[in-house]
């Protein structure tokens, strides 16, 4: 008998108990309106709650806290009134194709969806993120897992959530507390337990590649398997062509460095691998670029990572990385339970261990000839995004078709003279990419598409009198 059974069974009976008030559009924009005030009201004791637990600092929280209040409000707008989730009708006509039937496509509410966030987005991607909003959305109740990294923001988040939907639909987000259930956090018969069960219809993943490949297995093995939408963790290669540098040596090398070390590099979106073509045609920029680059990660200060187990991981990291690469920075790391971040070098063809991401404040700058650049690309794996930096007599040239033609096809999100880090919420944002980054690259995590994830069409045929 699994111990988690019972509370999983009462969740998910809660959980189909609210999906039925969920059915009414405006309910569901109310319950999403009411989380937002919730949050608003109490914003300055969450910020300093996610604070406390994750080691992010309140500046770098505001704007996700920012963010996350909106994007419960943007799916509140669109739960209400959005076309996208309107009714899709085709009347008999003149000459149709096929019987002239009279056919209605609504889109209907998959069931109850299981959350599990990333410990790296405590508000973005935790109880009440994205995924919540966008599920709610869509009308379905939404159970979220505990995430072991900020178990107190979790459990003031679901209190949150209880006191907001009580008027509207209590039981539109349940929690489920994996500390008190079982005292070893990495233990994973809570997760187990709640796929196995058959009332579950979706799951929404944000964390690393075994996390999702996890949950994914999980949910494939039920005897009546369901989607898990994964979004997991990603390298964000740069390619910097030689013209970008002539422009603007010490703004990349600036820009680049501040992507990496904000959030102390703990962010799906950091870039992970930068690409510095034909440094020898730079007339000495690529040493420039390199020296700026190296100069600001080395001021970049020692600070204590999310959780301890993401501390060692980033150590493991950077160890199995060093016989491919010579260290720039940070080959020596504190012992304090800090860590700092790191720039690694490497020339030509690169070793695959160095395409993978590091979850923290590290990069690899690799130096490659033109003529090494396809080859490179090619080899680079699946990301959310992939960004390239160019002059503007270069966005006309072969070069730079290359770079966008072989990142478009590898990537959620292309980025032109800018860096990865920071995410608008938007109707046209793409939030997802090729595997390693996702394992749904169709459906993206952030704007308004996320709803998708979690309705099903269904046409009603003949119902005209
Ligand atoms: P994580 O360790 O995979 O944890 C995420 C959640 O999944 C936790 O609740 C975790 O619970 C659970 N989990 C992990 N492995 C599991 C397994 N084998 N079975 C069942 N449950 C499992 O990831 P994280 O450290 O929180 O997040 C960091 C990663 O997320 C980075 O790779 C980052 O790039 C990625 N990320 C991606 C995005 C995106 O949008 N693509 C956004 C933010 C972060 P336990 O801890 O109890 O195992």
């Amino acid at each position: 008998m699994d111990p988690h059974s019972d509370t999983v069974n009462q969740t998910l009976n809660r959980a189909g108990r609210a999906m039925r008030t969920l059915r009414d559009r405006p309910a569901r924009a109310r319950v999403l309106e009411a989380l937002a005030s919730r949050l608003e009201a109490v914003r300055p004791e969450l910020i300093a709650l996610a604070s406390e637990e994750t080691a992010l600092t309140a500046a770098e929280l505001e704007p996700e806290f920012a963010r996350a209040v909106g994007t419960l409000r943007m799916f509140a707008g669109l739960a209400r009134s959005s076309p996208v989730l309107a009714e899709l009708h085709s009347p008999p006509e003149a000459l149709p194709i096929g019987p002239n039937h009279d056919l209605r496509r609504v889109l209907v509410p998959i069931g109850p969806v299981a959350v599990f966030g990333a410990s790296n987005f405590p508000l973005a991607y935790g109880v009440l993120g994205g995924d919540t909003a966008s599920a709610l959305a869509a009308g379905c109740a939404v159970v979220v897992k505990e995430h072991p990294a900020h178990p107190r923001l979790g459990r003031r988040l679901a209190a949150l959530a209880r006191e907001a939907c009580a008027p509207i639909a209590p039981d539109a987000v349940q929690y489920l507390d994996s500390l008190q259930a079982h005292p070893d956090p990495r233990d994973h018969t809570l997760a187990r337990a709640l796929l196995a069960h058959p009332a579950l219809a979706g799951v929404g993943f944000t964390g690393s590649v075994a996390g999702g490949v996890a949950l994914a297995e999980l949910a494939r093995a039920r005897p009546m398997p369901i989607p898990v939408y994964a979004e997991q963790g990603s390298l964000n290669p740069v390619v910097l062509l030689p013209g970008a540098l002539e422009e603007a040596t010490l703004d990349a090398a600036g820009a680049l460095a501040s992507s990496i070390l904000l959030r102390h590099g703990q962010q799906c979106t950091k870039p992970g691998l930068i690409v510095l073509v034909e440094l020898d045609a730079l007339g000495g920029r690529g040493e420039a670029f390199e020296r700026a680059l190296t100069a600001k990660l080395n001021a970049g200060p020692a600070r204590r990572p999310l959780a301890p187990w993401i501390a060692s991981a980033y150590l493991a990291r950077l160890r199995d990385c060093a016989p491919h690469a010579e260290p720039l920075v940070g080959a020596t790391q504190p012992t304090d339970g800090t860590t700092r971040p790191a720039l690694l070098r490497a020339r030509g063809a690169v070793h695959s261990t160095l395409l993978h991401e590091t979850f923290g404040p590290s990069t690899v700058l690799v130096h490659a000839r033109a003529d090494e650049l396809p080859a490179l690309l090619d080899l680079l794996p699946g990301s959310l995004t992939g960004t390239v930096w160019a002059s503007a007599r270069e966005r006309g040239g072969e070069l730079f078709a290359l770079v966008m033609e072989r990142r478009m096809a590898r990537a959620g999100r292309v980025i032109v003279n800018g860096v990865p880090t920071g995410v608008r919420v938007a109707p046209a944002m793409t939030h997802t990419g090729p595997w390693p980054a996702s394992n749904h690259p169709e459906a993206s995590a952030v704007g308004s598409a996320a709803v998708m994830r979690w309705l099903r069409p269904v046409t009603v045929q003949g119902t005209l009198p």
